[in-house]
């Protein structure tokens, strides 16, 4: 099935890419948008047409709202896809495309305002029976309600913006004299990032994990979850390894889960692809927001459901009817993402933007690699630093970290400063390997450790494979990359 004649994606970098992909295994035309600095993007060859939006800075280029219209109506595009980021939850956008007779490839603009408020998405799901963190009801009102129920809930707690996202604004706060200002400071960082200074209070749980479900839906009222995934090990509350499925799911935790998801999603009245997010502690979950779009690590779930989530995307668009049911679904084996940053793992993950002057990507059994970058690539610094998903898949979860340490070896990306190394000490940390993750896992002193180690091997790795690729020798580049996996493999 074709679906849509042609699509114009509203993205760069690897998501388009992804979404371009599923369009050209079915047939259908795509149009790429691009600013001024991403011209010699692979995106921009990869689409069957492609045309300028602006300048580089995302509201001149990716967020330009009357530009992407303009160029859809003109390229005849029926359908756009948001990708992720950038106007994928914002719902004038998505309502402008309504407007225009244009598909938005996702769920109804009314859900993603709802959603898009943490404030109204957690009352709703709290009226549903699902579980969420005990917190204000509403939005701060007055430093003295904040108190009182920061008093109530037990310190420490955490200060959000309503309409945030992307981890920006959320403050923890450890104690009573510090309230007063961390709301302040929240209200002032939610207007200038999200034009709205709505702030509330939840309490902070210590050492959580994030466990999340990929749901999909369609316009029938049809619901099926595609499991768990979990997502961790992040920094600066963004995430950077996840895994399907969730190491530490049970038979039993999984049904009061998934069930809690179908309920957002019925509660909702959510069609399309989108993902509830869940913290886990003691035992216990809670809602926590639903992703009303793609998320970065849909790729582990296609990996164990076999599901294309891109094409059942463009399918529910396009008004189908979801061609399983839940009892069809199933799991084989275990996938795991880390995400390859442009960024400096031992200085704050500062971005680190700049030329790829060698590139090689790693293959073989079990492995997937979504990227938008190739030997000779700047990566532009009005961006994400994200530049590579490296994905594996095993029969077991064992399988799919060793082949997962074996492709980290392989990979080859010179000219700028990645967090290969980080992964390659996650996916040799005691605590990892027996799934024992939270999310202030990359703060421990474990991991910290042994970061430095790995930086330093992986700059010596880098520096001789530059060399023997200088000489020509890109076969004994390849093999030097293998020894060094055999030799650590022995020091273990
Ligand atoms: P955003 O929408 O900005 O990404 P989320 O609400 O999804 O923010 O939270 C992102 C991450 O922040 C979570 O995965 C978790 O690590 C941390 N976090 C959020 N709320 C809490 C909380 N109440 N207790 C502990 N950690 C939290």
């Amino acid at each position: 099935m074709k679906y849509f004649e042609k699509v114009l994606i509203a993205n760069r970098g690897e998501i388009a890419i992804r979404v371009m992909r599923a369009c050209r295994e079915m047939n259908i035309e795509t149009i790429a948008i691009y600013s001024t600095a991403d011209k010699d993007a692979l995106h921009v060859k990869y689409a069957d047409e492609a045309f300028m939006v602006g300048e580089a800075p995302p509201a001149k280029s990716y967020l330009n709202v009357d530009r992407i219209i303009d160029i859809a109506h003109k390229s005849g595009s029926e359908a756009i896809h948001p990708g992720y980021g950038f106007l994928a939850e914002n719902y004038s956008f998505a309502k402008r495309c309504s407007e225009e007779g244009i598909t938005f490839i996702g769920p109804s603009w009314k859900t993603i305002r709802a959603m898009g408020s943490k404030i109204e998405s957690k009352q709703s799901m709290r009226d549903a029976g699902v579980p969420v963190v005990p917190g204000t009801p509403g939005g701060v009102k007055s430093a003295a309600e904040a108190k009182n129920i920061a008093d109530e809930i037990g310190y420490p707690v955490i200060v959000k913006a309503s309409a945030g996202g992307g981890g920006i604004g959320m403050q923890i706060v450890e104690n009573e004299q510090a309230l007063d200002e961390a709301i302040s400071a929240g209200m002032r960082m939610a207007e200038s990032a999200f034009g709205d200074s709505t702030v509330f209070i939840e309490k902070y749980l210590v050492k959580p994990r994030h466990i999340e479900f990929q749901v999909l839906a369609d316009e029938h009222g049809n619901a099926v979850h595609l499991y768990d995934r979990e997502c961790s090990i992040q920094r600066r509350h963004q995430k950077l390894v996840e895994e399907a499925p969730s190491p530490i799911m049970t038979p039993e935790l999984r049904e009061r889960m998934s069930q809690s998801a179908i309920a957002v999603v019925e509660t909702s009245g959510y069609w399309n692809a989108g993902t509830v997010e869940f913290l886990y502690a003691d035992g216990d979950y809670y809602f926590m927001e639903m992703n009303t779009r793609l998320q970065v690590e849909h790729t582990v779930t296609e990996l164990i459901t076999g599901i294309d989530i891109v094409k059942q995307q463009l399918a529910i668009a396009a008004g189908e009817t979801l061609p399983f049911e839940q009892d069809e679904i199933s799991i084989r084996g275990h996938a795991i993402e880390c995400r390859i940053n442009a960024e400096d793992p031992l200085n704050n993950f500062t971005a680190d933007p700049g030329k790829i002057q060698r590139y090689r990507s790693p293959g073989g059994p079990g492995m997937r690699v979504d990227s938008g970058i190739h030997m000779g690539y700047t990566i532009p610094a009005s961006y994400d630093s994200m530049i590579a998903k490296l994905c594996s898949w095993g029969m077991t979860r064992q399988e799919a970290i060793a082949r997962m340490r074996r492709a980290i070896y392989e990979y080859v990306i010179i000219g700028v400063k990645t967090t290969l190394p980080l992964h390659h000490a996650i996916m040799h940390n005691k605590h990892f390997i027996e799934g024992n993750t939270h999310t202030h896992f990359l703060q421990e002193e474990h991991i910290q450790k042994t970061l430095a180690r790995y930086v330093r091997e992986e700059e010596k790795r880098m520096q001789t494979l530059a060399a023997s690729l200088r000489q020509g020798k890109e076969i004994a580049a390849i093999t030097g990359a293998v020894s060094a996996y055999i030799q650590s493999q022995k020091k273990e």
